[in-house]
Formats: C-alpha cells, sequence, structure tokens
C-alpha cells in the first residue's frame, strides 16, 4: 500500500498533486512519501513485536538524511556497508547500538571508526578482515563484538533467484571456516563474538529460501552453545521483495511467523535488514517529456530523466511502471522510453505500452524509492537530481538539486596547466 493516487485525474502525493512540486522544484526529482515510507516500517517492525528484534534499515536502498530522521525517530537502527554509511546513520540520530557493520571489503581505517562509535556489532565476512579486527582491537583495547556472516549455502538449484548465498559468491564466509574463526575469537581477549548473519539476497519473493537459511543458522547456533560461544544475536539480512509489476511479495507478516517458527525459542535477538521494502515504493521519479521521436519502425519518447538519475532498468532490466502525471483517456503506443545520456543503454522502459504522451507532459516512474537516487551519477555532468519528501499536504526539498559549481567542486588545476594558461 503506498500514498500516491490519482484524484480527479490527477497524480497526487498523499494530498499534494505532484504537478505543482514539479512547478516549484523542477524535473527531475525524486518524491517521498512520508505516510509510506513511516507506514511501511512500522508495518514492518510490527510484525516482529512477538520476539526481542531490532530492525537496522538498511542504508544502501536509500540514504537520504531526512528519511534516516524517520527511522531514528521509529526506533529503528541501521545496517551499513561503508564508513560513509556510518557517519550518515550517526548523524541522523540512529544510535550507535542499533548499527550493524555488513560489507566484504571494510579498510582498517572505517573498522577503526565503526570501533570508536561503539556501535552494535561487526559483521565480518572473511579471514582477512578477522585478522584485521584482531590486530585493531588489540591496539585500541576496546572489546569488539563480532558477528561472522556466514554463507548459508542455499542450493541454487530450487532458489535460482538467490544471489548472494551460494558457495560461488564473494559474500560470507563458508561455515566450516566460521566455525574455526569464532573457536579462535572466543580466546582474543578483545573481540566478543556476539553475533551470526546471512543476507541471501535481494527481491525475494518466497519464504522458503528465509525458511531454509534460518534453519541452517540455528543449527549453527546451537553447535557453537556446543563449543561454549553463546552468541546473542541472529541477523537474518534483508532481501525481502516488493511489487514492482504483478509480483506476489510475502506479506511481512508472513515472513515474521516463519522466522519465528524455524527457530523456536532459542533465545535470541533477532536483527532485520531490510532495505527495498521499506523504501522501494515509497517513492517515485518525476521526469519531463522532452520529444517524441519516430524513426522507422520506432518510436522513442525522450524524458528529462536518465539512466545516471535512475539506472536500475539499464543496470538490471529492471522493470518500472510508468504513469503519466494527468490522467486522460488516451490511445496507448508501444515506445521505448530514454533519456538524453550519449549510451544506447540509457532506457528507463524499452518496448514498452504506454500512454500517448505529449512533450511536455510529466511522467512518473514508479517503485523508484529503493537503488534510485542512491545508485545515481553524474555521468554526462549532469547534476544529480533534487528529492523531495511530502507529508500530508505540505512538501520539503530533502536534497536540492546540484547546480553547475557542484559539479566542479574538488576539482583542481596542476600549476603547470595554470601557467599556460597565462
Ligand atoms: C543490500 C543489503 C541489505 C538490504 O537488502 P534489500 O534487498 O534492500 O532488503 C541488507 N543487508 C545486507 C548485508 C545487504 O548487502
Amino acid at each position: 500500500m503506498d500514498y500516491f493516487e490519482y484524484r480527479d485525474g490527477k497524480l497526487f502525493c498523499e494530498d499534494v498533486p505532484v504537478k505543482a512540486i514539479a512547478k516549484k522544484v523542477g524535473t527531475p526529482f525524486y518524491l517521498y512519501s512520508y505516510a509510506t515510507f513511516a507506514r511501511h516500517f512500522s508495518v514492518f517492525d510490527g510484525a516482529f513485536s512477538q520476539m526481542p528484534h531490532i530492525v537496522c534499515y538498511s542504508l544502501k536502498a536509500n540514504p537520504n538524511g531526512a528519511l534516516l530522521k524517520i527511522i531514528a525517530k521509529s526506533s529503528g537502527g541501521a545496517d551499513i556497508v561503508s564508513g560513509g554509511e556510518l557517519f550518515r546513520a550517526l548523524n541522523a540520530g540512529i544510535p550507535a547500538d542499533k548499527i550493524v557493520y555488513s560489507g566484504v571489503g571494510k579498510s582498517s581505517e572505517e573498522l577503526r571508526y565503526a570501533i570508536e562509535s561503539g556501535i552494535r556489532m561487526i559483521n565480518i565476512e572473511s579471514e582477512g578482515e578477522f585478522k584485521t579486527l584482531k590486530k585493531l582491537s588489540r591496539k585500541m583495547k576496546r572489546k569488539v563484538p563480532v558477528s561472522i556472516r556466514v554463507n548459508p549455502e542455499i542450493d541454487p538449484k530450487t532458489h535460482p533467484y538467490i544471489t548472494t548465498g551460494l558457495k560461488k559468491n564473494k559474500f560470507g564466509i563458508l561455515w566450516e571456516d566460521a566455525a574455526r574463526i569464532y573457536r579462535e575469537m572466543s580466546s582474543e581477549e578483545y573481540l566478543a563474538p556476539v553475533g551470526i548473519s546471512s543476507h541471501i539476497g535481494s527481491q525475494i519473493l518466497e519464504l522458503d529460501p528465509f525458511i531454509e537459511a534460518v534453519t541452517s543458522l540455528k543449527k549453527m547456533i546451537l553447535e557453537l552453545r556446543g563449543y561454549g560461544i553463546g552468541v546473542e544475536m541472529l541477523d537474518i539480512g534483508g532481501g525481502l521483495g516488493i511489487t514492482y509489476k504483478d509480483e506476489l511479495p510475502p506479506d511481512p507478516k508472513d515472513y515474521a511467523k516463519v522466522v519465528n517458527e524455524s527457530l523456536g525459542n532459542i533465545g535470541i535477538t533477532l536483527i532485520l535488514e531490510p532495505g527495498r521494502v521499506i523504501v522501494g515504493n515509497s517513492g517515485i521519479f518525476i521526469t519531463k517529456m522532452l520529444y517524441v521521436k519516430q524513426t522507422a519502425g520506432k518510436t522513442f519518447y525522450i524524458v528529462d530523466g536518465a539512466m545516471n538519475d535512475l539506472v536500475r532498468p539499464s543496470l538490471y532490466n529492471a522493470y518500472h511502471d510508468i504513469i503519466p502525471v494527468e490522467q486522460k483517456k488516451r490511445k496507448t503506443k508501444v515506445v521505448d522510453l530514454v533519456g538524453p545520456i550519449c549510451e544506447s543503454g540509457d532506457f528507463l522502459a524499452k518496448d514498452r505500452e504506454l500512454a500517448g504522451l505529449k512533450e511536455g507532459e510529466l511522467v512518473a516512474v514508479k517503485s523508484t524509492g529503493a537503488y534510485g537516487y542512491a545508485m545515481s551519477s553524474n555521468y554526462n555532468s549532469r547534476r544529480r537530481v533534487a528529492e523531495v519528501l511530502v507529508r500530508g499536504d505540505q512538501f520539503f526539498v530533502v536534497r536540492k538539486r546540484e547546480t553547475f559549481k557542484d559539479l566542479v567542486r574538488g576539482e583542481k588545476t596542476p600549476s603547470f596547466l595554470e601557467a599556460e594558461i597565462k
């Protein structure tokens, strides 16, 4: 459920007409609904109310500071994958003891920052990282809470859509290695083996892989207890899918139910790292039709938004619903909706049957709250777009559109070139 809907043929975000926002901030821009975002978080959090748990919102899906403030106010935590994300989470007021840190390549500088900040736990993903952390903790004489991200080795034959929990993936540590590292860790003065984690993939639309993963993690926890290692936290990652087109993702309640059932009463705090399921359908991307270009046998709708703003279609061939901001009776047309970037891969939709649109009209690209702005770039020296948050009948620019000056910020001309110009 979301709060984007037509009223008398005009697209609204909550109680604000999208067209009014476009008039004020220009195009293209991302538009987020406060009510949708807050509701998604509370529904997800509420689903786990029977179990001790922390919902650690995955920053990488969308790290806008205003959204993070909503998470902080809802007593949520953060799942981070870089020093930059740690900075953002703390900056938004998310308490350090609700922050967990995943990622295959944390530098010692990033690890030091995490230790100094006193975060909940660091999920290590390699033997090398374990060694680095061992050295750092001894040097800093700070007790470091550690979890190992294990690779649950979910059978690819039954679940071909799982992309991060396979033996061949770069993520996590295989159980036999993890078990050994846990034992080594427990003899370290400054390392505390407090948790075990996994993250099996993204946009998962069935519950079976989660059941499989949790069942396998439970076995590992019991085995660790056998060695006298009593982990207190089980981090099952994120990955719950959403509807982009006609997918039928599981309800968070059913997800929580199967997790609870698979786990049983083993006295552990559950950590969840949802990203997409919280923010994906809380945002849309608004772009303007520049030109209708007719070539032999093909129609192109050229819009002012491009792959640098929203890369998912180009990168993953992802589908996003595209609707006109003004709903009218129109004939449909099969078109490619493309941006101005000098790449053939620059499209938001290909061979799509869309409402017939005219130049100057506004178009909404739906379900773009997750991995939209977060993955945007300045390619073709395009300024990154504005982000707007609506709450009720008000809207707030939560990130300004970049200026041309922003594009050259940080650049420096070496002195020998300055001299030649003179
Ligand atoms: C990307 C990621 C998430 C969030 O995934 P979603 O599919 O957006 O829920 C959670 N945890 C880790 C470790 C991740 O890499």
